[in-house]
């Protein structure tokens, strides 16, 4: 008599039994299985921190390479601080006892805002699978202050990461606009200054590595709350600003060190149109970090402002460009969508026209084609072609004020 291995159901109870070489298997233990096997999946796939499949840097580039235009030098900054990162992680996963402890890589990126620093974070984030937040520096306050506190950063890691502890204590955190909490002055200040050495100085602990209590729904701590102890040990830290004005602290550093020997040779090799390049922590510290918060970000680099090729290029070649979603979203309409260069020269001229950056970029192809999104469907048509005559229509009908950075 045929039975089922698992359940011991015979044949005439089932709807099916499956024979395999050395027992069966019937239709509801095959189900049950099933469902056992996308749980356990959904559990491990998600964060599956323990086989974190770690790239080479330059394949880690590639895959940036893959979503974000341009940006060599900090892409290449990044894939090996992400790559040592990862590595030393494993080490001590692996309980090795060396005595080189290798230090954890912490990332700082300076840029222009919309240059693509939050970009190329998540970027990182989702190859490895690792939990990913994004925190504004500027809603943090010393505890006691109004505002948020310092551990609510890893509340929202762990939300990302389900409440599994151990995810959490992987991934990465990026911290934007770092430099609004820098100090207003280079001199430590006199007065209080709440929401900015103050912060930087809670900042440390989290960055340095050290367990935090973490509210596990966020907020002001309140004493009867259960707090989930984190480890940050091995949490990535990116922070990113796009500190105004640096340039000018740059320039000014670049100039008191060329005087004297060799001084001349120097200044003609300094190019004075891209003084982000030559960031050096020192500038930071002169821009108002503490210097204990900088050498808790040993990996510094920077980010180009985007040049009309740059946002041209991000229009289509991501991999997934705006023009490619805008494609997709009417091929599930049956509709195929084309643009003419014309236009998406015309959507970059507007950008720049209107300080929006990059950012601009879809808010203004959401006015071109809001219209059309909404009238198309009910339609036959199959094919709709944009035109540049179309493109101008629709943003000159468009209260400017509209065109809102997201
Ligand atoms: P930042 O963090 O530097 O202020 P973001 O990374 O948030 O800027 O960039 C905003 C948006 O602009 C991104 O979501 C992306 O669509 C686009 N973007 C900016 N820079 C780039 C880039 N270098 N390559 C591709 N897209 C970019």
């Amino acid at each position: 008599m045929d039975k089922c291995s698992f359940c011991g159901r015979e044949k005439k109870d089932t709807n099916l039994l499956i024979a395999g070489i050395s027992g069966h298997i019937c239709d509801s233990c095959i189900e049950q299985a099933y469902e056992i096997v996308q749980e356990e999946l959904k559990k491990n796939n998600e964060f599956d921190v323990n086989s974190i499949k770690l790239l080479k840097p330059k394949e880690i580039k590639k895959f940036l390479d893959l979503y974000v235009i341009g940006q060599d030098e900090a892409k290449k900054y990044l894939s090996v601080a992400v790559y040592n990162h990862y590595k030393r992680l494993m080490q001590h996963t692996r309980q090795d006892n060396e005595d080189v402890e290798i230090e954890k890589s912490n990332i700082i990126l300076v840029g222009e805002t919309g240059t693509g620093k939050t970009l190329l974070a998540r970027t990182i984030a989702k190859m490895l699978h690792v939990p990913f937040t994004i925190v504004d520096a500027t809603v943090l306050t010393e505890a006691g202050y109004v505002g948020e506190d310092i551990e609510s950063i890893l509340t929202r890691l762990l939300q990302v990461a389900d409440y599994n502890v151990e995810a959490a204590e992987k991934g990465i955190v990026f911290i934007d606009e770092i430099d609004k909490i820098a100090r207003k002055s280079d001199n430590p200040s006199i007065t209080r200054d709440v929401s900015g050495e103050g912060v930087q100085q809670g900042l440390l602990k989290l960055l340095e590595g050290s367990i935090i209590n973490v509210p596990p729904q966020g907020g002001r701590k309140h004493p009867d709350q259960k707090m989930i102890p984190v480890n940050t040990k091995n949490i990535l830290f990116v922070c990113g600003g796009a500190f105004d004005g640096i340039e000018r602290k740059i320039g000014q550093r670049l100039n008191t060190k060329v005087v004297g020997y060799n001084a001349k040779k120097k200044s003609e090799q300094i190019d004075q149109n891209n003084l982000l390049q030559y960031i050096a922590p020192q500038d930071l510290k002169a821009f108002g970090l503490i210097p204990e918060i900088i050498g808790r970000l040993p990996v510094l680099t920077y980010l180009h402002s985007l040049d009309r090729d740059a946002l041209r290029s991000i229009l289509t070649e991501p991999k997934n460009s705006i023009i490619k979603q805008y494609q997709k979203l009417f091929e599930i309409d049956g509709i195929v969508l084309t643009f003419d260069e014309e236009v998406l020269q015309f959507i970059v001229d507007k950008a720049i026209e209107f300080k929006l950056g990059a950012r601009g970029l879809r808010s203004i192809c959401e006015v071109i084609m809001m219209d059309t999104m909404f009238e198309l469907p009910s339609t036959n048509i199959d094919k709709l072609q944009v035109t540049k005559k179309y493109a101008k229509e629709k943003m000159e009908k468009v209260n400017l004020k509209r065109l809102k950075v997201a």
